[in-house]
């Protein structure tokens, strides 16, 4: 489940378990290096007080612990300049001292430290990170034991915080790349009112409208490749090849990149359509919100369509038999998106017969549901 902290949304990311795991092996290895010796572990507060508490309960020896407390003032000095708040309450001199880190990204923190041992004349200082990001890490002082390895992607939980919180979380979440987005397939045969209330629902909730339908006879008016390729489909009322139409909408998702939410008219068509679909939307660390279809009877359908042909300049809007094969296609290739939606509880029909506003108000309701 994802997760909102102040104005941002953030994925689950590293579960307990595994962070259990990755402590298991730190104080494994720990212990094999120090033997017998009874160690001063260092935990740097704020965010190492869940590692340290875990950490020390692992270990199979007797161990002494304590904390030092730094802060970085972002914004008034330079995040380089790191502040001591509680510095060392006692004496280390002649120990083996393990340092406790919850994470270290660039290494600031690091330098620090090591100003502050540099005169205690302790045995042996060693760095413990649980987390480390490599991509980050600017500094060469060595680490010496690293529970797991990260990109380099702002993460909360487990002790770090998003500006205070999200420490209290026993996992690991990762911010998302993409903050919540609305993602809508407007779903139903030709003629159902598809991009008529996608004009509205668009200007309403803010979102990028793609009609792939659009996109093909924009593509064919501009006698382009893909709309040379498409034109031959699209003239028959037949669909045109999946790669084709799934690589057309990746190019226009990835055009809007900044969009709320997007509606999607005329697209999945088919199975691997709507598997695309999945793929993109979880690249963007998205999702489908919800297939709502507009439910229009066959007559009527025909009907809207033969009277939309009349200005619309399409050929596959002019005749009857093309119409009714567009219909067909429909029932046979694409009405079976409604199983696949509705698998994942987000499949929505709607009655598409009445007044357009009429039908705006039934389409609002489901989204605001949402
Ligand atoms: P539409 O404007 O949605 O009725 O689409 C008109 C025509 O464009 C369809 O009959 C297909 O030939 C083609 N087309 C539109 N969207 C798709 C799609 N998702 N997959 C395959 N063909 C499509």
């Amino acid at each position: 489940m994802d997760i909102k902290l102040h104005d941002k949304y953030f994925k689950p990311f590293i579960s307990s378990k595994e962070i259990d795991a990755a402590i298991e092996r730190m104080a494994y290895n720990i212990h094999k290096d120090i033997g017998d010796e009874i160690p001063v572990f260092v935990g740097v507060l704020n965010g190492s007080f869940m590692l340290v508490s875990d950490f020390v309960k692992k270990y199979p020896k007797p161990c002494e612990v304590t904390f030092i407390k730094l802060a970085s003032y972002e914004g008034v000095k330079s995040t380089e300049d790191i502040q001591r708040l509680i510095g060392l309450t006692q004496d280390l001199k002649g120990r083996t001292v393990v340092i406790l880190e919850d994470i270290i990204d660039t290494g600031n923190t690091l330098g620090e430290i090591y100003r502050i041992f540099k005169n205690e004349e302790v045995k042996s200082l060693k760095i413990a990170t649980l987390f480390y990001k490599p991509d980050a890490y600017k500094k060469d002082y060595k680490l010496h034991y690293i529970g797991m390895e990260i990109p380099n992607k702002f993460i909360v939980g487990y002790g770090l915080d998003y500006d205070g919180l999200g420490r209290n979380l026993p996992e690991i979440y990762q911010i998302k790349q993409t903050q919540h987005m609305t993602n809508l397939v407007l779903f139903g045969p030709p003629g159902a009112g598809k991009g008529t209330q996608a004009n509205f629902l668009k200007e309403k909730y803010n979102l990028v409208h793609i009609s792939t339908g659009d996109v093909f006879r924009f593509n064919i008016k501009n006698e382009t490749a893909l709309g040379m390729l498409a034109k031959s489909f699209m003239d028959k009322g037949e669909l045109v090849p999946d790669q084709v139409t799934i690589d057309m909408l990746n190019a226009e998702v990835e055009k809007n990149a900044d969009a709320n939410g997007f509606i999607f008219d005329g697209f999945p068509r088919t199975n691997a359509q709507a598997d695309a679909l999945g793929k993109l939307m979880e690249s963007k660390d998205s999702a489908i919100s919800a297939m709502i279809a507009l439910e229009v009877a066959d007559d009527i359908l025909v009907k809207r369509v033969l009277e939309r042909g009349k200005t619309s300049g399409r050929a596959d809007d002019a005749n009857e038999s093309i119409i009714r094969n567009r219909i067909t296609e429909y029932y046979n290739k694409t009405a079976i998106l409604k199983e696949y939606y509705s698998a994942q509880n987000k499949y929505f029909g709607v009655d598409g017969v009445g007044n357009i506003k009429e039908i705006t108000t039934r389409l609002s309701a489901v989204i605001d549901n949402l």
